[in-house]
């Protein structure tokens, strides 16, 4: 289980050694994990390609393995929000994946043949869509503010776009919220409004939204999320500023879903935020292990600690029900240095434990990959390599073996309709393989799913001009 590639290791041949190694698990995780692991890169040809793309928005981390200063290209402004990997020679299943740029990573998207691809040491595989910018995209407010400030790629609406947990006191360590918030203004490519936005605007931008997937009969669900209020923001408590934004939400014509992300609360607080029309609520606890809590979420571990925020995890399933409370992990961070676990198997069974104790209770956890943003704690307390390629996908498989002993407690994949962005509802999430496993496991993908992602991307073959790598 030692087997731990790196960045300078990576290639063609160590990710073959992993789909022998691991004949059970579907290559396409293998790839995507290993991708979000280390990153991945553009050629000029592909950033060319990517024109008309629904570009990266930062709205919320970097995601990104290196700073906003190292792009010579502009690439913060070209690359999109997430691409779909598929086909190619090893005939994948569509999965969807998060950009996370790296220049030193192994993985190029590329353009050869006059085909998007993706390469490995310069060997194609898989093929690449890239989804084309919704219309929404170019509208403004009358104030001039664009639409896709408010709600970024189709669903997500960053209503607070700071945290008030501030400095290494507070600030969860692999969190670049407030540092990425920062670099976005540096580089003065970015349309930064108010960090609060108000809830009129934002009842008018969902309005068009949810009118634009009505008209194509796509489902809707907004995910808001923001910075933790440890006081007040315009006078108002964390529960009473965002309760409001959930109900005017949910008064618009189509009623659509709410996902909401907020620290864990007490019952009380949890049941305004359901009475006001929240149908998901992740408490993303980050990590599982009771030691590194308060390391790896010092401002969580203060102010909520360990304990309540378990528990405060099960009584919201009273609330919200089976399957509704969705924490994340930040999958990884529990092998980060210096006091994290030394070994795969330490951190693949303390994560087994959490996945039981959780699914065995209704909840249903998230990992998603820990990216090793420059710019956080972690990355600036010690050198942090990446976390070996063995434990996601053991971690992942685990995962997999719990969630059906319990599946019947938990969220169904496969089940949702196209929404705006096809990709975004008919795949698994974008940050983490977990839902990519149970459906190519399961084959749950509508059987167009290849059409319906290729009608909203940008052109991807007949590409004029050659390869360029740089
Ligand atoms: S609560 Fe933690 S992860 Fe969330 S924005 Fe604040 S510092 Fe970042």
């Amino acid at each position: 289980m030692g087997n731990i590639s790196t960045a300078t290791e990576s290639s063609f041949d160590v990710l073959e050694s992993y789909f022998k190694k691991y004949p059970d698990v579907p290559k396409e995780t293998i790839l995507k994990q290993h991708m979000l692991s280390l990153g991945h890169w553009f050629s000029d040809a592909a950033l060319d390609a990517s024109a008309g793309a629904l570009v990266k928005s930062y709205r919320l981390f970097s995601y990104d393995l290196v700073p906003m200063s190292e792009f010579k290209r502009g690439e913060h402004r070209r690359v999109p929000e997430h691409f779909v990997l598929l086909n190619g020679p090893y005939d994948m299943r569509p999965v969807a994946i998060q950009t996370s740029l790296s220049p030193y990573s192994p993985y190029l998207i590329d353009v050869v043949d006059g085909r998007l691809v993706l390469t490995v040491d310069g060997q194609v595989v898989a093929h690449v869509r890239i989804p084309k910018t919704p219309d929404y995209y170019f509208k403004n407010l009358p104030d001039g503010t664009p639409y896709h400030e408010i709600i970024a790629f189709g669903s997500f609406i960053t209503i607070f776009r700071n945290c008030q947990y501030w400095g290494a006191k507070e600030e969860c360590k692999f969190c670049d919220i407030n540092e990425n918030a920062r670099q976005m203004k540096l580089s003065r490519d970015f349309t930064l409004n108010a960090p609060v936005k108000s809830v009129a605007d934002v009842v008018k931008v969902c309005e068009h939204v949810a009118g634009d997937a009505q008209k194509i009969g796509a489902g809707q669900n907004f995910v808001l999320s923001g910075g933790t209020i440890t006081k007040t923001l315009h006078s108002k408590s964390e529960v009473d500023f965002y309760e409001e934004y959930i109900r005017a939400i949910k008064n618009i014509a189509t009623q659509p879903r709410i996902t909401f992300e907020v620290n864990a609360r007490p019952r009380e607080e949890v049941q305004r935020y359901k009475d006001a029309g929240a149908d998901h609520i992740h408490f993303n606890m980050e990590v599982w292990d009771k030691t590194l809590f308060p390391w790896i979420n010092p401002g969580k571990a203060e102010r909520v600690g360990w304990d309540n925020w378990v528990r405060w995890m099960e009584d919201a399933v009273e609330v919200f029900g089976n399957g509704m409370v969705q924490p994340s992990f930040v999958s990884g961070v529990e092998m980060a240095r210096p006091h994290g676990f030394k070994t795969v198997e330490e951190a693949v069974k303390s994560m087994t434990s959490g996945f039981e104790y959780l699914m065995s209770r209704g909840i249903f956890p998230r990992p998603q990959q820990w990216r090793r943003e420059p710019s956080t704690a972690l990355c600036k307390e010690a050198e942090q390599p990446p976390v070996p390629l063995d434990y996601y996908i053991l971690m992942t498989r685990t995962w997999y073996e719990l969630y059906q002993k319990y599946r019947d407690k938990l969220p169904k994949f496969g089940t949702r309709k196209p929404g705006l962005l096809a990709e975004r509802n008919l795949l698994g999430p974008v940050h983490g393989a977990y839902g990519d496993f149970a459906m190519i496991k399961e084959n749950l993908f509508p059987e167009d799913v290849e059409e319906q992602i290729n009608r909203r991307s940008v052109p991807f073959e007949n590409i004029a001009g050659a390869a360029s790598v740089s």
